[in-house]
């Protein structure tokens, strides 16, 4: 078995659903589970949707008409003869129901707001959410089947099962394993990325870009062969093509070293996704969608990052904080104890903390919108200074001239080198 994921960037419109059709073509369709995301930035508009609906304003109703016609754009767009896409295929398509089934989850979508009696954000959030990859799997399939690839739809929500906790669930292992196992003999099947459900059978989600963790899950309970995650990128670069130029493609990766690049925050690769796949010893591709022969990048046990080259990581709009103790004394065990709660209670991730006898320096990033709890709950307790906005600068193997190049021209407010890595702290 083989695992594929298409991300948004991959299904944006229906040129890249036809390009998905391709990419098959040329990979072949045998033993094959293809995860696949919302279309382009749906998520962003469903996330906008639940922050109108939570503020009262009734405009959210027509950002979900809004989203409806996008979609039904995209269907309509890939009822066009092309040279991929003949007359038999537009034809089933366009007979196959998919505009009745999109309705239907745009229902389902405005359903859940309507009826919604929680208080609890993120639930809602999930319940929402969670739409854009149904809508997305769902035209998807429906153009395959159309174009003779007989795929068969599965609902992830059936087959991962999670905790409780919404938008950022925990995976049951033991449970979501038998589930795929079991649901999943057929040797061709589209699934959501992203989400899955509790045990009351409410929708979770894995957190934003989760769908290359879900894709590891089912390569991880299918003992899958390889993973392959189709970009809009030659495959895992030694910096963020849109941040730096002459960026270098990494060839090979040790999985330990994916794991540090994605920890730091290369947003190329979610960071849950590769220690299921270590520990099966399944490799993972990054390939570019567009040039599906071209190698990518693969990322193995083996021993070495080739080329050996300095990787570049920019985490922007994060927060610096420095805590020192009111009376001036040690910063000791018991302190950051109350510090790191402080930091759990609150969803902050850490990209960098640096003690002193006196103080404790940390930069965070501040996803759940929580910061002025956490500065609240710190300032019972401690002195605390904090910079908004800066950016937190990770480079791999640096070498020599690495560092006076990194600081040209930056305000930096935190410096911290070990052997391998050196981070900056800068207040842009
Ligand atoms: P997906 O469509 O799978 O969600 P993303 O947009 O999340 O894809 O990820 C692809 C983008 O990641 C690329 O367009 C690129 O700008 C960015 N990126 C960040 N860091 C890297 C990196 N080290 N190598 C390659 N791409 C990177
Ligand atoms: N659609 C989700 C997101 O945009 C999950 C994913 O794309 O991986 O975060
Ligand atoms: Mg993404």
């Amino acid at each position: 078995m083989r695992i594929y994921k298409f991300g948004g960037a991959s299904v944006k419109d229906a040129a890249g659903v036809r390009n998905v059709k391709r990419v098959l073509h040329t990979m072949g369709t045998d033993d094959l589970g293809i995860v696949i995301s919302a279309m382009g930035k749906t998520t962003n508009a469903l996330e906008e949707i639940i922050a109108r609906y939570q503020n009262n304003d009734p405009s959210y109703l027509k950002l979900i008409d809004l989203l409806h016609d996008q979609h039904v754009q995209i269907i309509e767009d890939l009822q066009e003869v092309t040279d991929e896409v003949d007359e038999g295929c537009v034809l089933r398509f366009r007979e196959s129901g998919i505009n009745k089934t999109l309705k239907a989850i745009i229902e389902s979508l405005k359903g859940e707001m309507l009826r919604n009696q929680s208080k609890n954000y993120s639930f809602l959030y999930d319940q929402v959410v969670s739409h854009g990859e149904l809508m997305s799997t769902r035209i998807v399939a429906t153009f395959l089947n159309a174009c003779d690839i007989p795929i068969d739809w599965k609902d992830a929500r059936q087959l991962i099962k999670t905790d409780h906790k919404y938008r950022d669930a925990t995976v049951d292992w033991d449970q979501t394993t038998a589930a795929i196992k079991d649901a999943c003999k057929e040797k061709l099947f589209v699934t959501q990325g992203f989400i899955g459900s509790d045990d009351n059978g409410f929708t979770t989600t894995l957190g934003r870009e989760g769908s290359d963790y879900t894709a590891a899950i089912f390569a991880y309970s299918l003992q899958a062969s390889e993973v392959t995650i189709w970009k809009d990128v030659p495959g895992v670069l030694n910096a963020d093509p849109r941040v730096f130029d002459d960026t270098v493609l990494l060839e090979k990766i040790p999985y330990n070293e994916a794991i540090e690049l994605a920890f730091y925050g290369a947003s190329v690769i979610h960071p849950k996704t590769l220690q299921p796949l270590q520990r099966k010893g399944i490799p993972l591709n990054v390939k570019s969608f567009l040039n599906p022969l071209e190698p990518g990048s693969t990322i193995t046990s083996s021993k070495s990052l080739v080329p050996k080259t300095p990787c570049f990581i920019v985490r922007k709009n994060m927060v610096y904080l420095t805590i020192s103790s009111r009376d001036f004394s040690f910063i000791g065990e018991r302190s950051i104890s109350d510090i790191f709660h402080e930091l759990s209670e609150n969803k902050m991730q850490v990209g960098l903390l640096q003690n002193s006898a006196i103080s404790f320096s940390l930069c965070i990033e501040d996803k759940y919108a929580r910061i002025e709890k956490l500065l609240a709950g710190l300032k019972e307790k401690f002195k605390v200074s904090h910079v908004k906005g800066v950016s937190l600068y990770t480079v791999r193997h640096y070498e020599g001239d690495t560092i006076p190049s990194m600081e040209a021209g930056k305000n930096v407010l935190l410096k911290q080198r070990t052997q391998e890595t050196l981070q900056l702290v800068t207040a842009v």
